[in-house]
Formats: structure tokens, sequence, C-alpha cells
């Protein structure tokens, strides 16, 4: 039996699953145990959904929809409710700071400063722009009034991955509820306890019971019995492309119900030769790859690097790399903290011994470290050398490992930026406005950033190409419109 853990007692820990506004136990009053990363010790224990459970919160949830005020209210009405429940996540963001540090071994100054903060904007942008898009009149003839609508989809699945647990709850809940529909949210196992935290302060920011619900518990049972629900409209999905294929699965085995995934990446980071400061790309690149841990799909894990300067960029990632503090996650001079569990830093240092065993020239790191404390850290790894055929170039490793690759003309540089599978994030650094739009153009993913590391903001849209995803885009007002039926109306004026 493992040990319960101390820091438990840093925050109020909500472990039931919330459906129809209210906590409740799983209906054969199972739990599982969810576990600090940092220390391997047992959080707390948590409602297990079952089949049951599921089938229990899309009653609720359909009830919300069908017959609840939510869908029927005007998006004004919607967007006031949204904007108290995003208010109250603000004010309770020092709590879910600390449950995901806790639970998710992500270090607390990233939590405070960065996930906390997006989260609620997202749910305020989200909720603002509720009752400003509009529907539109076709250019019909004079004898026909022809317009084209928009209405929610209906009861929506949000299967969530244990990354950025409260960030992509706000990510699939802006644009669900603004739209007027209503949700099922089930957390990755991993992390369920901010996620059950936000479903209690909808029903405190006075959102109608059942619109929106939470369903903790396993992928293999609580998430597929999402998958293949008669009652669901749709399913949101964020996590790897071997999850998502499955729910593409489940939806032609049931009702065919719309499918969203946001998948894996394997991104890359293009340096030209004529760039202007190095150290500027030396901070990009280092953040880039090692920001949470390298759990980020949008990680850019290959520095792909011009021959004549790679030696001297390498070098400077090394340096700053060096100085990321690894260590306990609720600390605030913390940049890496554990990976999310056992197996997958197993995962991780598998890759490492790929990586060794395939040529590659490991640079730095390469070890799990601090395993006194029983938890799962590895340091930041970085490997020189790899080749476009090796592991390390190709599969996504979703941890701190950097694989270098170089290249002698950008056109090479585009081709093995685009020799992947995936296609979600790629950045392109380059002193010349030519090459940065002819780069920008010719990669294929879904954001490319040009002279710095990013995903944009709320205002644009994220999601991949290729492998990295299907269906639509979260972020921005094309979220909206993926949780929307769109409707023509024809009325005959003859
Ligand atoms: P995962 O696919 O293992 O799990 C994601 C979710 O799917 C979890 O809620 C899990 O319980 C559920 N699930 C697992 N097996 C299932 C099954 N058989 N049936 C139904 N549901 C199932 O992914 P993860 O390990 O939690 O997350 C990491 C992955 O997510 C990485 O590949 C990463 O790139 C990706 N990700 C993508 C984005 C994006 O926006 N594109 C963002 C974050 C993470």
């Amino acid at each position: 039996m493992q040990k319960t853990n101390d820091n438990c007692s840093l925050v109020k820990l909500s472990t039931r699953m919330i459906i129809g506004g209210r906590p409740v136990e799983a209906a054969n009053s199972k739990t599982f145990d969810t576990i600090n990363p940092a220390n391997g010790q047992v959080l707390a224990q948590i409602s297990e959904a079952s089949e049951k459970d599921v089938d229990r919160a899309v009653k609720a949830a359909r009830k919300a929809f069908d017959e609840g005020p939510w869908p029927r209210m005007s998006p004004a009405e919607r967007k006031v409710h949204l904007q108290r429940f995003a208010t109250l996540i603000e004010a309770n963001a020092e709590e879910l700071a600390m449950m995901e540090s806790l639970e998710a071994g992500k270090p607390i100054t990233d939590c405070m400063e960065i996930d906390l903060p997006e989260t609620v904007n997202t749910i305020r942008w989200h909720a603002e722009a509720a009752d400003k898009i509009y529907d539109q009149l076709s250019p019909s003839g004079p004898g026909v009034v022809s317009m084209i609508v928009r209405e929610p989809v209906g009861v929506v699945g949000a299967i969530l991955p244990w990354n950025f647990p409260a960030m992509m709850a706000a990510w699939k809940l802006g644009p669900i509820l603004a739209s007027g529909n209503t949700a099922i949210l089930k957390p990755a196992e991993q992390t369920s306890l901010s996620t059950i935290r936000i479903g209690e302060l909808a029903a405190e920011a006075g959102l109608p019971d059942g619109v929106i619900n939470v369903v903790p518990g396993f992928g293999e049972v609580a998430g597929k019995a999402i998958g293949l629900h008669p009652g669901i409209d749709c399913v949101g999905f964020t996590g790897s492309t071997e999850t998502g294929r499955l729910f593409l699965k489940y939806a032609a085995d049931s009702n065919l119900k719309r499918v969203l995934l946001e998948c894996g990446g394997k991104n890359p980071f293009v340096v030209m030769a004529d760039v202007e400061d190095l150290d500027t790309v030396a901070d990009h690149a280092t953040n880039s790859v090692f920001w949470n841990m390298g759990e980020n799909c949008s990680s850019n894990s290959r520095l792909i690097v011009h021959k004549s300067i790679k030696d001297a960029l390498v070098e400077k990632i090394a340096e700053r790399a060096r100085d990321w503090v690894v260590g306990d996650p609720t600390d605030a001079a913390t940049r890496i903290g554990p990976m999310i569990e056992q197996a997958h830093m197993d995962k991780v240092l598998e890759n490492i011994a790929a990586a060794k065993k395939d040529g590659a020239d490991l640079v730095l790191g390469g070890k799990q470290v601090r395993k006194d404390t029983g938890g799962f850290f590895v340091e930041p790894t970085i490997f020189d050398g790899v080749s476009s055929k090796m592991r390390l170039a190709r599969e996504e490793v979703f941890g701190p490992v950097l694989a270098v690759q170089t290249f002698e003309t950008p056109e090479e540089a585009i081709a093995m930026a685009n020799d992947t599978e995936y296609g979600l994030a790629a950045s392109i650094f380059t002193g010349s406005n030519k090459t940065a739009h002819m780069a920008a153009r010719a990669i294929k993913a879904g954001t490319v950033a040009v002279n710095c590391y990013g995903e944009g903001d709320i205002t644009t849209p994220f999601g991949g190409y290729k492998l990295s995803g299907f269906g639509g885009r979260d972020k921005s007002l094309s979220a909206h419109d993926q949780y929307c039926e769109q409707k023509t109306i024809w009325i005959d004026l003859s």
C-alpha cells in the first residue's frame, strides 16, 4: 500500500464526480488512486466512473439540453453566466494551480502565470464572443428568404489529456457552452482534481444543473462509454493519435457522432543560417522543448539547424538548460517537475536508450534524477547527430528530450521539417522576410511561428494537419463553429 501524500493538506481536494450539478459517488461506489508524481505517493481517491455513471451523466446533460434553459436563453444571458464562471475560477486560481502542481507535477510558477490565467481568459473570451456571432442570409432571389443559422450540436463529450488539465477543459468548455451545448468532461485518469473543482465552480456560478458534468475514470471504460454512447452528439478529444483513432471507430460503431481530434506532434524548430541573434533563438528553443517537461503537444522537439551555426546554438541551449531547476513542482524556483507517472518516465528513458543505440550523440542529460524522492524526474536531455530515420526524429517522446539535425540549404530544411507523420506546430527563425514567408507556407502544420516559439493566442485557431488532428480547431471563433450544426431555413414567399 502506498503512503498518503503530506502535501494534500495544502488544498482541499474534491474527489466525487459531478452529475446534474451535484457531487456524487460512483454508482458502484468504486474509487481509484490519484498519485503525486513528485514522490509516487497517493494524493486522493477519486470516484471511478463506469458505463452506468456515463449513462447517468448523459441523461443529465440531455435533460439540460432538451428541456433546460441553457440552449434556450439568449446568447447575452449565457455570456453573463460564463463570465461569472470565469470570475469564480479566477478567484480560486491559486487552489486550482496547486492541485495541478500536486497531481500533474507541473511547476507551480507555470500554473500560476500561464495555465490558470489562460484558463480564465479562454472562458471569458468565448463568453464575450457568444453574442457577437451573426447568422447569415444567403443571396437568394426576391421570392425567397434563405437563412443559414447556427444551432448547438447538443450534448458534447470532452475527453481531456493530463498535460494541461484546467486549460484543456477551458479550451473545450468555452466554445461548447457559449454555443449553447451541454458538456460531459472526462479528465485523464492521472489528473481529475482541477476538472472536478471546475465542475463544482460551475454550479456555484449558477450554471443550470446538467450543463457541465464531470466523469473521472479510465479511458478504456469511461472514455469508451462516451465514445459509444448514442445520447452524445459530438466528442471533442485531446490526447494521443492512437486514442484519437479509437474515437473515430466508436463513432462509426454507434451514432456517427461528430468527432474532433487534437492529437500529438513531432514539431520542427528550423533555424536558417541568416538568423540575427542566436541568443534569442536559444531562449526560444530551450523554452519550446523543455517547458512543461516537454509534455506538450506543440513542443518543438526537433531542432533543424543550419550546419554552420549548429555547434554555437546547441552550446547556448545546453547552457540555458543546465540552469533550469529540476525539482519539487510546488517550489516556485522549479522549472522542470516530474514526468506524469512511472510508466511515462520509463517510456521517455526507453526513447533515450534507443537514441543512444541508434548512434545519436548525447550532449546533455539522459538520466532519471532525484530518485530518492520516489518521484519520476528526467533531466533536460539533448542529442546531436540525429538522422531523419532515427526513432528520436520520428516518434513523439513527450518528455524533455531534444533531437538536433542539420541541413545545408533552405529547401533541405523544409523537406526535413515536413518529413513527419504529424503536422501540429512549427517554428522558423530567419533574418529574411522572403525565407520566412516561403517556409511558413511550405511547412505543413496548423501553426507556424516565425522568429518565435508560440501557438498564437486565444484569437487564433489551434489544431493539426496529418496525424495531429481531425475535424476542427480549438480556440478562436473556429472552435464555436465546430460545436454547431449549420441549418438552412428556406422560406418561399410566393
Ligand atoms: P491519451 O490518448 O492516452 O489520453 C487522452 C484521453 O483519452 C484521456 O482522458 C484518456 O483517459 C482517454 N483514453 C485513453 N484510452 C482510451 C480508450 N481506449 N478509449 C477512450 N478514451 C481513452 O493521451 P495522454 O497521454 O493523456 O496525452 C498525451 C497526448 O495528448 C500526446 O500525444 C499529446 O501530443 C496530446 N496532446 C495534444 C494536444 C493538442 O491540442 N493537439 C494538447 C495536449 C496533448
